[in-house]
């Protein structure tokens, strides 16, 4: 085993970064010369196991006990350590989603690897792992090496695009709990859906966004901003300056220092396309620009763009995709 990649799941969903990570790691795992193996943790599932297989893994360790059914760190980590001393990877990467930050850092900590955290690019030089990781704010890219035999990694979503299911070729290996259920210290007393149900930005099909070009009115500009991307389904994002401004708060933020983001569709409304934005949002497959200004940078990346006023354009498309959709 070259790699061993932690797939997430809740509930027997699994997060789409799972499944983009574990695309990246078939890619490398040829590289450094050995297979591709997953680890599935949790109780009834399996169809995440077999989805796993379906996205590239050789092999897939499908750990199932009533005692893993909810995420806790304790066990989850025991699982992934145990499998480590088993089978020696090379490297073992997570998606960097809340859960998997913890897990790998605890996995790390245990194992006494090295952790890059939250890398947004993964390569292999002389048949090494080597991560590409934002630090200070986003403001500077470093490439890290590893010490010591073990690499582990988390890897921020929409970093790499996801990988085309294909025929299911690898094998499931199941087994049971590494620690007994009464040695578990953390208890889950229950679950709390946050509030709202807003497209989550991140897994986000399309994407409207709203930029400084909303200034004569943010207000109105980010309700058609949102209109529109409500009539689609999609999801409201932002440049900074918008968020800078106070115009929307900085969650909606896209670009090298908010989100990085990759959808089918991403429509930038007053937005000028500065480098720092593009960083976040270039992977999207289509572009569409709606900028005043036919020299704004934006139109050199965009597939479609609109010359005129957002305050007047955005309203006319959400009329029509209302209409149309
Ligand atoms: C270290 C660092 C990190 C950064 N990180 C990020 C980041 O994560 N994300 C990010 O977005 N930026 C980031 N920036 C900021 C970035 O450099 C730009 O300043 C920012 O993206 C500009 O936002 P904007 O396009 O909304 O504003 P502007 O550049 O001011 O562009 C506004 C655009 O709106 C157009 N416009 C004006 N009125 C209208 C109208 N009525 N209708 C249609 N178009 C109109 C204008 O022609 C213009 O092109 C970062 C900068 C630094 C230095």
């Amino acid at each position: 085993m070259s790699i061993l990649v932690y797939i997430e799941q809740f509930n027997g969903q699994a997060s789409p970064v799972s499944w983009e990570v574990l695309g990246k790691a078939k890619s490398l795992a040829g590289q450094m010369g050995g297979k591709l193996a997953a680890v599935v943790i949790g109780n009834g599932v399996e169809a995440v196991a077999n989805e796993a297989l379906t996205y590239g893994a050789d092999v897939v360790h499908l750990v199932e006990d009533a005692s893993l059914a909810a995420f806790r760190i304790e066990p989850y980590a025991a699982v992934v350590e145990d499998l480590v001393k088993a089978h020696s990877p090379k490297a073992v990467l997570f998606p960097a989603t809340t859960r998997g930050r913890d897990l790998s850092a605890v996995v790390a900590c245990d194992l006494g690897a090295g952790l890059a955290a939250d890398c947004s690019d993964l390569a292999v030089d002389g048949g090494e792992l080597t991560a590409v990781r934002p630090v200070f704010s986003g403001n500077m890219l470093t490439t890290v090496r590893f010490v010591g035999p073990l690499a582990v990694a988390s890897i921020r979503p929409r970093s790499f695009p996801t990988p085309e299911a294909d025929g299911a070729a690898g094998e499931i290996v199941r087994s049971g709990a590494v620690m007994a259920a009464g040695d578990i210290r953390e208890q889950i007393d229950s679950f709390e859906a946050t509030a709202g149900g807003e497209v989550s930005l991140t897994d986000a099909k399309i994407i409207v966004s709203g930029g400084r070009g909303v200034a004569k009115d943010p207000e109105l500009g980010f309700k058609l901003v949102k209109d529109l991307a409500d009539s689609l389904g999609g999801a409201m994002g932002a440049s900074r300056a918008a968020v800078d401004a106070g115009y929307i708060p900085y969650k909606h933020q896209v670009g090298q220092t908010g989100k990085t983001v990759r959808p089918d569709l991403y429509i930038a409304c007053g937005i000028s396309g500065a480098i720092q934005h593009l960083a976040g949002m270039g992977n999207s497959k289509i572009i569409v620009a709606i900028n005043k200004d036919p020299e704004a940078p934006i139109f050199q990346v965009a597939n479609y763009g609109v010359v005129g006023d957002l305050f007047e354009v955005v309203p006319a498309l959400t009329a029509e995709f209302k209409k149309r959709l």
